[in-house]
Parts: structure tokens; C-alpha cells; sequence
């Protein structure tokens, strides 16, 4: 059965929630996977993707340990705002080693890497699950983009959604979570980029066998 816990408190003090379900074989299993939504609040189309694949995931185990953070910034979500309530964009705030608290172009990094309770939640989830498979939900692009070891993953889950592939988004992501977790670390990391649901629900047409995909489910 899938099992339910709070991994951090966001700076308002709402918990942030997370599910992790098991293969069947737990031995057997390949490293694990990490899917979060909603860094930005202002994407929660990237919420119900995630909410739809736990859905199915009920129904059916994936086939590798599988943690979904369906909303890792509740506060901004809550307050329609892309960055959290202190006013970070949580995607320039990880400790990667291109990371800089020069305020550029409108993105707040923070006055110092991963001290805001969001991105600390989900480092040390990423720590705690040894994971090494990581997909970062956004919107409201049709696109998969890749860093670190991501490339044949991102390759694979463009071909199910249609979705343009790129390795290069074309400007600079000081602090990115695929800065630190691709970049830096090698990591398997995608970044997806979602339509919203609300005004297109085609869009997990589109994304479900992508998603399904990325966590060894038949798609
Ligand atoms: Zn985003």
C-alpha cells in the first residue's frame, strides 16, 4: 500500500506531503524515483499531473520505488505566486555550485542556497531515498528537457507525449534543481515541461504514458 507522510513545513507552516509506493519485488528494485510538482505556485496544473499518476499508481505498483511530491510550495500555490512566502523562487535556490545571490532577471535566489523549509524538504528526501531518478514538473510549455544522466530518459518520455526534447533550455539557471541534481551530480534528471489541465484536458492524455514511463509502469 502506498504510504503517506509529511517530509518538511513550508515557511507558512502547511505541510508538505508526499507518497511512496513500492514494486512488487522490493529487492529487485532499481533506484528509486522522485517526482515533485509545484515548485513554482503558480504551476498547479504540475499538482493535479502528479495527483492523477498517484491514482494509478494505487491501482497498480510501479516498478521501482516511487516518492510523488505532488506540491512542494503549498504556500505559493495557496497565494498564486510562483515563488514561496518569502518570496524565493525555489528553482534558483539549491546549493548547486553555479548557484549566486545576484537577483537576476526577476528570480530571487535567496540571500544563501537551501535555507528556505521547501527545498530543504525535498534535498533531504533525495538524500533519504537514495534517489537517482528525478523529474521536475513545470508549466506551461509542451516540452522535455534533460540534465546530468537524463538524456535517454527525457528521449524516451518526449516520444510518448510528443513533446519537443531539448538539453538546453537557452539561459543560464543559477541554483536550478537540475544545477545541482544533473549538472553536479550526474543524477538522472528531467524536467518536464506541462499544459494546464484546467483549460486542456488533454494534457495528461499527452503526459500519462510519459509518466507512467518514467516510473517502469507499462504505458
Ligand atoms: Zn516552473
Amino acid at each position: 500500500m502506498p504510504e503517506a507522510c509529511v517530509i518538511g513545513r513550508t515557511v507558512l507552516g502547511r505541510d508538505i506531503e508526499a507518497v511512496r509506493f513500492d514494486p512488487p519485488d522490493y529487492a529487485r528494485a532499481r533506484p528509486a524515483a522522485i517526482l515533485f510538482g509545484a515548485i513554482h505556485g503558480d504551476e498547479p496544473a504540475t499538482v493535479l499531473q502528479l495527483e492523477r499518476l498517484a491514482e494509478e499508481l494505487i491501482e497498480r505498483p510501479p516498478g521501482r520505488v516511487t516518492w510523488l511530491v505532488p506540491c512542494l510550495n503549498p504556500d505559493g500555490v495557496a497565494a498564486g505566486t510562483k515563488n514561496n512566502a518569502n518570496d524565493v523562487d525555489l528553482n534558483r535556490h539549491f546549493a548547486s555550485r553555479n548557484w549566486t545571490a545576484a537577483h537576476q532577471g526577476g528570480y530571487f535566489p535567496g540571500t544563501a542556497p537551501e535555507t528556505e523549509p521547501e527545498v530543504r524538504a525535498l534535498v533531504e528526501l533525495i538524500e533519504r531515498a537514495g534517489a537517482r531518478r528525478l523529474i521536475a514538473m513545470h508549466a506551461t510549455f509542451r516540452c522535455v528537457n534533460w540534465d546530468g544522466d537524463g538524456k535517454a530518459l527525457a528521449e524516451q518520455m518526449g516520444a510518448l507525449c510528443g513533446y519537443e526534447v531539448t538539453g538546453d533550455i537557452g539561459y543560464p539557471t543559477p541554483g536550478s534543481f537540475g544545477s545541482k541534481y544533473g549538472v553536479d551530480r550526474g543524477l538522472e534528471v528531467v524536467t518536464m515541461e506541462v499544459p494546464y489541465l484546467e483549460v486542456d484536458e488533454r494534457a495528461w492524455t499527452e503526459t500519462r504514458a510519459a509518466l507512467r514511463f518514467s516510473v517502469d509502469l507499462p504505458t
